[in-house]
């Protein structure tokens, strides 16, 4: 018996009418006559009255001998059972755990009047679940999912802490929440009609207008929200929560689609409403950038994603971050990944220069009678290198690579080239009715060779979607796909546009290192454009910076070495990065601070 162990089932795989019990005919325990793995009296089709056919499992926690047996994982043919010895240093019991055999929550956030908490950790770790029950949407029923769940028992739970006077008020339906959800492209599904309609419900501090303006989304209220890009929607969705007058706003991820000046703004409206209005901001963020600058204090998620979440108590930020990046926590002494995450501390050298792979002429291309015009400086990209691409949106990035295509011509300026190009949009459209497996051994015929799967499915952990449907999958889950299937092309050059969002950090490193392997394994040349600096940081071999007032005029400088572009990039943007002492990571610094004034002088934005 392995009273530290977790067994979870996931009831949308477990299929026995096609595995005849493969699991139960060799556990261990159930061969020598006890009962582990038995039938749960239910059909596995959902809606459907159980008909006496072949019955989903139920595992006994009591009985089955743990991790270490692991038999019926291995068996089970549809990857349905997971089996996991919880850390030792885990003490305490869940807070909430959904069924037996499911998911298990231990710990939870811990919100604070006038104060922005962050939460960082991987999807699937329960960040929702716990929300819910803040919201008081859901009582947690303390890991008892047979007996009824009352807050009195949750109270009890937690006296003394300092989570008591929050629980108090959710238990009197004191607690009022507005959240803006994590997938902004869904919300023209639900919302029928014009931006400012559904803006105009939400303005409950007067505060709407003010927000209108400073998120930069005037010119797109009198559209139909079906006719908003992702960026777009972020806006409306952030002005939308925050004009909310409630106690408890949940942020779940506000980076996606947006560039950094958009992210420092947002990250500044939402400090302010927490500061200055005495309200409790909850904020899920994987671009460590904006984190560092949004939050107070840090809770660290981590766990096994669908099985079980742990949340942390609170971290100060700097310590919350640099903890997650080396692996370590320490005051719970849990070791949460092998490896350290790094960054250069100096510019990386540069490199040798492998073959051109084109050299092209200073460009201009202008649509329609003048209303966007893009001029570009001449320049060289090399075989196999990583060029990251930075600037605003809106600024003729995908016109360029639409022109280096050949399915754009310039204005002036002549391509004597014309490259295949394999792109990866940054919206990702494919709602296809088709499974993971087939559309990506439709794209190439290395598709399920053991070099395909070093080189691109097991770096970007596709395994276990293999057999989903592309339509099912969550945002990670698509934009991993879609980076896959990009890389899988037979093409000159490989442009990735935005590959970071919807990925936590840990999938961030891991693209960023499936991208560069990629491109030094294949003589493959990477273009990725991408606001995250730590993944631009951790990626490109040099930079090409893209400046201009958005939607008017774009200018794209020439390739250049990191040191020069992060410091070309970042002066335009007036923002300076200090490194942080323990770890080396940047930090932004705070405007007007000692270390910004000094850095700016020097010139030197982000390699100090
Ligand atoms: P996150 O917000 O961190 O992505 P969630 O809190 O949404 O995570 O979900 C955590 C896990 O709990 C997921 O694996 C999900 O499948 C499971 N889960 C969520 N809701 C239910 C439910 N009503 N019944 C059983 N499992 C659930
Ligand atoms: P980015 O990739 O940097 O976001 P784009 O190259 O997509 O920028 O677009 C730059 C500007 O050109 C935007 O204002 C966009 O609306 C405009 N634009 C893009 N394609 C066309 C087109 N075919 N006709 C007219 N305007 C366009
Ligand atoms: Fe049985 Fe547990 Fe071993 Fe699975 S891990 S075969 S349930 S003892």
């Amino acid at each position: 018996m392995a009273d530290d162990s977790i067994a979870v089932v996931d009831l949308d795989r477990c299929q026995p009418d096609r595995c005849s019990y493969e699991c139960a005919n060799y556990c261990p325990p159930n061969r020598t006559g006890k009962e582990c793995i038995v039938t749960r009296g239910e059909h596995y089709e959902e809606d459907e009255p159980y008909d006496g056919g072949p019955d989903q499992i139920r595992i006994s926690e009591e009985v089955c001998l743990g991790e270490t047996c692991g038999i019926c994982v291995e068996k089970c043919p549809f990857d349905a059972i997971e089996i996991i010895n919880l850390p030792t240093e885990l003490q305490e019991d869940p807070v909430h755990r959904y069924g037996e055999n499911a998911f298990a929550l231990y710990g939870l956030p811990v919100p604070e009047s006038g104060a922005v908490t962050g939460i960082l950790g991987p999807n699937g770790i329960g960040k929702t679940t716990a929300v819910r029950a803040l919201a008081g949407e859901m009582v947690p029923n303390l890991g008892n999912y047979d007996d009824e769940a009352t807050w009195e028992a949750v109270l009890e739970r937690y006296r003394g802490t300092e989570l008591q006077n929050y629980i108090e008020r959710v238990r009197e339906e004191k607690v009022t929440i507005a959240r803006k959800p994590q997938y902004v492209d869904q919300i023209p599904k639900q919302f029928d009609g014009v931006t400012s309609e559904l803006l105009a419900a939400t303005d409950e501090r007067g505060k709407l207008d003010e927000y209108v303006e400073r998120l930069g989304i005037a010119p797109v209220v009198d559209q139909p929200l079906d006719t908003l890009s992702g960026g777009e929607l972020q806006r409306v969705a952030l002005a939308a929560t925050l004009a909310r007058d409630r106690d408890f706003y949940f942020l779940d991820e506000i980076t996606p689609y947006l560039d950094i000046g958009q992210r420092v703004t947002a990250a500044r409206l939402i400090r302010e409403l927490a500061e200055e209005e005495d309200k409790a901001v909850l904020a899920v963020e994987h671009d460590l950038a904006i984190l560092d600058l949004l939050a107070d204090t840090l809770h660290i998620a981590y766990g096994e994603p669908g099985a079980y979440g742990v949340v942390t108590d609170p971290k100060s930020v700097r310590n919350g971050i640099n903890e997650y990046l080396k692996g370590y926590l320490s005051n719970e002494n849990m070791r949460i990944r092998p490896d350290e995450i790094q960054f250069h501390e100096h510019a990386p050298r540069e490199t040798t220069k492998s073959a051109p792979l084109v050299d092209y002429p200073d460009l201009s291309k202008s649509y329609g009678d003048g209303e966007f015009s893009l001029d570009v400086e001449g320049g060289t990209i090399y075989q196999s290198e990583v060029l990251g691409i930075v600037g605003p949106n809106g600024i003729g990035k995908s016109t360029l690579a639409q022109m280096f295509a050949g399915s754009l011509e310039p204005d002036e300026g002549e391509l004597d080239f014309r490259l295949d190009i394999a792109y990866k949009p940054q919206y990702i459209d494919i709602d296809q009715p088709m499974r993971v497996d087939a559309f990506l051994s439709s794209i190439t015929e290395d598709f399920g060779t053991s070099y395909w799967k070093t080189e691109v499915a097991n770096p970007l952990q596709l395994g276990r979607i293999m057999e989903r449907n592309l339509d099912d999958l969550s945002g990670g889950e698509r934009q991993r796909v879609a980076i896959a299937a990009c890389l899988s092309e037979d093409a000159d050059l490989y442009v990735l546009d935005e590959p970071s969002a919807h990925l936590d950090v840990e999938q961030r490193v891991q693209a960023t290192t499936a991208i560069r392997r990629y491109a030094e394994n294949h003589d493959a040349t990477v273009m990725v454009i991408d606001h995250d600096i730590y993944m631009i940081d951790l990626l490109a071999d040099r930079l090409m910076v893209f400046d201009g007032e958005p939607s008017e005029h774009g200018h794209a400088g020439t390739p250049q070495e990191m040191r020069a572009g992060m410091n070309d990039f970042l002066s335009d943007l007036d923002i300076t990065f200090r490194r942080d002492e323990r770890t080396q990571r940047p930090r932004i610094n705070k405007p007007g601070s000692q270390l910004d004034s000094k850095q700016k002088r020097s010139g030197e934005y982000y390699y100090s």
